[in-house]
């Protein structure tokens, strides 16, 4: 399987790192030719408006609807988890819409805008996680499946083959998540 990083902004870098580190060798998407040859995408952590600013310039916001309905797993972290949302509070910015959920951006306040935890993830066991002005779901539509909260709000979730937390996995040394995405 020969996975995709959304390369247009952000810390794409660390997912093909992390990634790598369980025996694949992903390859950088930017274009829609780049997607076509892909069987996996992730969209990593950034930020939300640019990544999604740029998608739409080079003509990918279609192509990767169309690829994820179709059955293309995604993975989106963060600012990533954010363009796979159907909408955003208080925004108009550009979004996939993968997965029926409404998000909150930077929704854990300036006080503790980055914070690291242990979490228990559905499907994937105790993870560390790192969240860095992170969103969280404000509300999920039915066939969403909450796989972990925190402060009471779902932080990961699961519509189909699409995967969305709003921490950071690729920033510690913990495979859990991709692993789960990659259904290893
Ligand atoms: N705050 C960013 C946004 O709203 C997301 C932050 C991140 O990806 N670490 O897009």
């Amino acid at each position: 399987m020969k996975i995709g990083v959304l390369a247009l902004q952000g810390d794409f870098e660390d997912h093909r790192v992390a990634l790598g580190r369980l025996g694949t060798d992903p390859v950088l998407v930017r274009t829609p030719d780049d997607l076509g040859g892909v069987d996996g995408l992730v969209i990593p952590g950034g930020e939300s408006t640019t990544i999604g600013k740029l998608a739409v310039r080079r003509g990918l916001i279609e192509p990767i609807r169309a690829r994820a309905a179709s059955g293309m797993p995604v993975l989106g972290t963060c600012a990533g988890m954010i363009l796979c949302a159907r909408r955003v509070v208080d925004s108009d910015q550009p979004v996939l819409g993968l997965v029926d959920i409404t998000v909150r951006r930077n929704a854990f306040g300036r006080q503790v805008d980055s914070f690291e935890c242990d979490l228990d993830v559905g499907g994937v066991g105790r993870v560390r996680a790192v969240f860095i002005r992170a969103p969280w779901v404000e509300s999920v539509g039915e066939g969403v499946e909450v796989l972990a909260e925190r402060d009471g709000r779902p932080v990961a979730a699961r519509q189909g083959r699409v995967l969305v937390t709003a921490f950071h996995p690729e920033l510690t040394e913990d495979t859990g998540v991709h692993a789960a995405f990659l259904g290893v």
